[in-house]
């Protein structure tokens, strides 16, 4: 099977006013949103970037999405989770504050901003998936409970990833900090005892006394981790985080079956809008302005997001002329999540590009 993938050229240069008409010119003429029906309530999920960061799709371009969504009489709103790592994005209230002050204002994209709490077990679902992998995926339920879904990323290199575009926007960032954790690790986390001044806040935050004090020093009893996050949320000394590389070489795949736990929900209503604009090492989780890797390319748009990454990543490698993202991350092959995504049955690796 091959799948369409549309494209517009856009270059930094371009005044945002320029960017949002080919914008719409991508929308008009790929009919992205043909599928969305009259008061469907529509998902649209994106990364807010991290405090500093200046990679995320900015809140203009998000409104021309809005626009054309509501032109079909739904109704959408801006969604994102919150993050596995302790930043300005770890908790709902300090995520929504964030997004408004980075421009994801109700007045300024015509929608709701929703970041839902996966500390509220009434948002939260498991969805029995019986995967190579995972299991059973621990997502925030309103992505599953939404009539349609519209994934919204920036394409960027990623330090565990090799690259970040809809696969991961919907598989990693659809997850609860559980589910974040059970992607990136095989482990509990671990405790950098030189940070930590031994306040108990995590002791007290561990829902299952998996986390004692000795010597004043807090330790994790890795038999009785159930692997919730809530512990590196819980300390304010960045003394916990997660074994980052212990469970490295099957993030992907993992990744790549949480998305299928929500897609499987969106059969022919979903969508998918890559931003080749602002390429960068790292992904927007970053709180500083990472420097661009390769020119601008532009904004490709498909329904299926297996070819949409595939066609970002062939143009960004074409662009580099090599492979840009293996060489910034040489353990990382992102090729990985898009041949477990295809053969999952997420999407095709042949695609035609159909530029707008
Ligand atoms: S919350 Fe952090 S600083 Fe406090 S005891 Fe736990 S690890 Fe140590
Ligand atoms: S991850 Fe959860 S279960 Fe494990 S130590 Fe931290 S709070 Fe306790």
């Amino acid at each position: 099977m091959t799948s369409r993938v549309y494209f517009v050229k856009v270059n930094i240069s371009d005044p945002i006013a320029a960017v949002q008409d080919k914008l719409l010119r991508l929308l008009d003429k790929s009919n992205l949103f043909a599928f969305i029906k009259p008061f469907d309530s529509v998902a649209v999920k994106l990364h807010f970037g991290e405090e500093g960061n200046t990679g995320f799709v900015r809140p203009e371009y998000l409104k021309v999405i809005c626009d054309k969504v509501k032109e079909k009489a739904a109704l959408p709103f801006l969604s994102d989770t919150n993050t596995l790592y302790k930043g300005s994005l770890t908790n709902s209230k300090d995520h929504l504050k964030l997004a408004y002050q980075h421009g994801f204002t109700p007045a300024k994209v015509g929608a709701e901003v929703m970041i839902p709490d996966d500390q509220d077990q009434a948002q939260v679902r498991e969805v029995n998936i019986n995967q190579e992998f995972i299991q059973n995926a621990k997502v925030l339920s309103v992505y599953l409970e939404a009539q349609a879904l519209v994934g919204v990323a920036h394409f960027k290199g990623h330090i565990m990833t090799g690259f970040g575009g809809a696969l991961k926007n919907i598989g990693m960032g659809s997850a609860t900090r559980k589910g974040k954790l059970e992607q990136h690790s095989n482990v509990a986390p671990v405790i950098y005892q030189e940070n930590c001044v031994g306040c108990g806040a995590c002791v007290e935050a561990c829902p299952v006394q998996a986390i004692s004090m000795k010597d004043k020093k807090s330790h994790i009893d890795n038999a009785k981790c159930i692997g919730c996050a809530t512990c590196i949320a819980a300390c304010n000394y960045l003394a916990i985080d997660v074994s980052w590389d212990s469970g490295g070489d099957v993030i992907q795949e993992k990744m790549v079956e949480y998305a299928k736990a929500i897609l499987d929900s969106k059969k022919k209503k979903s969508a998918f809008l890559n931003f080749g604009i602002k390429i960068t090492q790292e992904c927007d989780c970053l709180a500083k302005d990472d420097p661009r890797i390769v020119p601008d390319i532009g904004i490709f748009a498909s329904t299926d997001p297996v070819s949409l990454d595939k066609a970002c990543l062939d143009a960004v490698n074409k662009a580099a002329q090599k492979d840009i993202f293996r060489e910034l991350h040489p353990k990382r092959d992102g090729n990985k999540q898009l041949t477990h995504a295809a053969n999952l049955g997420l999407g095709s690796l042949e695609y035609d590009l159909i530029v707008v």
